[in-house]
């Protein structure tokens, strides 16, 4: 059988999709790569933003249209099952904890945890995903050995919300004791972490992992103003993540932080978005994904007052991205 695996959205789904790719082989299939040479067409998507679940409903239809069989991985089903019915596409879950080196590919993705528990107001995750699920210390070890025996050279540690990390296990374990024991375990990797939370960057934190892993990190803001940092439930303000951000190049010599910015969030104002705006030239970070808020069904802040006009977002959205 040929199969064919069409990725959207994050390193979560990749590391998925990776896994997926092994399962499939190791079942004496094929895989291809387009939807014209294949027997059959999963689909892993996405429902991160609007968008994305108008890109993943799209890719769905247009691969149904063939007449081939078709699956569903993903978020979208999650929070659009109807949709993904009215297709004739059958649902699959395909998430299964921890990422495979994706064929012939030296970099790996290790999805080390699945799930939300934070609720933020704009996002869908949490209902699509559930509760935080850590994979155990001992398989995170064995999966990156594993890696290391197939030559991969950089491991990217990834997960919906690696901070988490541990706090549903049954043994008392951090992140920093995670990748303390991957270092360990494969002492040649290159190790980067998938996007972390303010929260968990303190002084033990950077002193337990400097020089195990690499100084690239991609911080959640999401607002450079407090007012709107609580509206969208964040559990930080600035100053945390200012704070973050002085141990990060503090620990690390050669650091390089990315960040996610959304602008035009219910009710926000000229001024909010202008200390967004101050808060972020001042910060000088190295990289910005700017997204102009998009509502998600389901969730509190797609039924706040003050909406904004795409126009007023899109401008703002710009501002950002010329720092
Ligand atoms: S931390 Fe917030 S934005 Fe990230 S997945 Fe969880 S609820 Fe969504």
């Amino acid at each position: 059988m040929k199969v064919f695996i069409l990725t959207l959205g994050c390193k979560v789904n990749q590391a998925e999709s990776a896994s997926l790719e092994r399962r499939v082989l190791a079942m004496g299939n094929e895989l291809v790569s387009t939807a014209e040479e294949a027997d059959e067409i999963i689909v892993n998507t996405c429902a991160v933003t609007a968008e994305a679940a108008r890109k993943s409903r799209q890719a769905l239809r247009r691969v149904s249209a063939s007449g081939k069989k078709v699956y569903a991985a993903g978020c979208y089903p999650k929070i659009d099952r109807d949709a993904v019915d009215e297709l004739g596409v059958e649902i699959i879950d395909i998430a299964d904890g921890v990422g495979a080196k994706p064929v012939k590919r030296t970099r790996a993705l290790l999805k080390v945890q699945d799930g939300c528990e934070n609720y933020c107001s704009y996002c869908v995750i949490p209902y699509a995903r559930g509760e935080s699920k850590s994979l155990p210390l001992a398989e995170c070890v064995s999966a990156i050995r594993g890696f290391a025996a197939q030559g991969v050279k950089e491991t990217i540690i990834t997960g919906v919300e690696i901070s988490s990390w541990g706090y549903d296990l049954q043994e008392p374990v951090t992140l920093a004791d995670l990748i303390l024991a991957l270092s360990e375990a494969a002492p040649d990797m290159r190790l980067t972490l998938g996007s972390l939370e303010p929260r968990v960057v303190t002084d033990k934190f950077c002193e337990t992992i400097a020089g195990e892993i690499t100084g690239k990190f991609h911080l959640s803001l999401q607002s450079g103003c407090d007012s709107v940092l609580k509206r969208m439930n964040r559990r930080y303000d600035t100053a945390r993540f200012k704070e973050s951000v002085t141990l990060l190049r503090k620990y690390f010599m050669e650091c390089f932080i990315s960040a996610d910015v959304i602008v035009g969030f219910p009710g926000e104002t000229e001024e909010e978005f202008e200390q967004t705006y101050e808060f972020l030239r001042e910060l000088r970070l190295d990289k910005l994904h700017v997204f102009p808020y998009s509502p998600r069904p389901g969730t509190p802040a797609a039924e706040m007052n003050g909406q904004l006009e795409k126009a007023v977002k899109a401008l703002r959205a710009a501002r950002l991205r010329e720092i």
